[in-house]
């Protein structure tokens, strides 16, 4: 994420704040990827969902909002919270795929999303989380810290956050438009991860039964990365997608790391913040491992997911 600052004051900020400390109301432009004053071209979820953007085109709604086709049903006290929170997630993962070059020009179609709570009126209904052709089922719940924390244990995931479950899906969208955009990316996708085309259910089936096999972390970046080629290559984007957002910290705040390529600086960075955290008793805050198998799957996926000049 790039380094913003306050117009009127000059004062640091991120880009979802809806206002600086010295009173400045502020918007952010996703495309030009600036904060500015606030003016009448504000997001008409702003209110509502603390949205920070500025409206794209007509209904008055920003990019990122203008995506959720299904709002979630709001009985639960909690969910208008991790509805705002999920939205928050949304945006920051999408605004780090325009910076890619994602979603510029004309025939450059967006996800939609069927943003869900799995409480409604009291009960419990199961969302299931995932990509078909263009649409994104996420469910807001996993917003909620406290809940994310007792599934990561569940799930033994070291790794779970809401813009992690929003970087994956966007990553399985992400594989489809590079099929069928890049000739080339199918079969060298195939020879690096697998072939995509393996039964799905007979796969997660089987990884449910038996887990992964032993020493998945020489080729997987994570367990569930082991399920499918799907699942790897949406586990594997992910990550990359977390490493760029590092690198691209770093470069904004001059951090002047050593190293080649932005993978091998965001790896550092990655060291740094699992030192720095220790330092403080807290968990370490990137605690994937990137084996030289999982290295080389990385930086192929960041080779397709950086499309800048390419006619994606
Ligand atoms: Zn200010
Ligand atoms: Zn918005
Ligand atoms: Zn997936």
């Amino acid at each position: 994420m790039n380094v913003y600052s306050c117009p009127s004051c000059g004062a640091r900020l991120f880009p979802e704040v809806l206002a600086c400390a010295c009173g400045q109301a502020l918007m952010f432009d996703p495309r030009q990827d600036c904060v500015t004053p606030l003016d009448d071209r504000a997001c008409a979820h702003r209110a509502r969902l603390g949205c920070s953007w500025i409206a794209e085109g007509d209904g008055g709604l920003c990019l990122s909002c203008a995506t959720t086709q299904l709002e979630p049903h709001l009985s639960a006290d909690d969910a208008p919270a991790l509805w705002e929170k999920a939205e928050a997630a949304k945006r920051w993962a999408l605004v780090g795929l325009l910076r890619l070059g994602w979603f510029v020009g004309p025939d450059a179609p967006l996800p939609v999303f069927h943003m869900l709570s799995e409480k409604v009126d009291g009960a419990r209904q199961s969302v299931m989380m995932g990509h078909q052709d263009g649409l994104i089922t996420l469910n807001i719940m996993e917003a909620d810290p406290a809940r994310a924390q007792a599934r990561k244990q569940r799930f033994a995931e070291p790794l779970r956050t809401m813009v992690g479950h929003v970087r994956h899906e966007l990553a399985h969208f992400l594989f489809d438009r590079l099929a069928q955009t890049q000739p080339d990316f199918a079969p060298a996708f195939r020879a690096l991860m697998g072939d995509e085309r393996d039964d799905y259910a007979t796969a997660m089936a089987a990884y449910y039964e038996n887990g992964p096999a032993d020493g998945w972390q020489d080729t997987h970046i994570s367990a569930y990365a082991t399920a499918h080629p799907h699942e790897d290559w949406a586990e594997t984007a992910a990550n990359a997608l977390h490493l760029l957002d590092l690198s691209h910290s770093a470069q904004a705040l001059n951090l002047g790391l050593a190293g080649d390529s932005a993978l091998d600086q965001a790896q550092t960075v990655g060291v740094m913040l699992n030192h720095f955290c220790r330092s403080l008793g807290q968990p370490d805050p990137y605690p994937m491992i990137i084996s030289p198998g999982v290295h080389d799957k990385l930086s192929f996926a960041l080779g397709y997911l950086d499309c800048r000049g390419s006619a994606v």
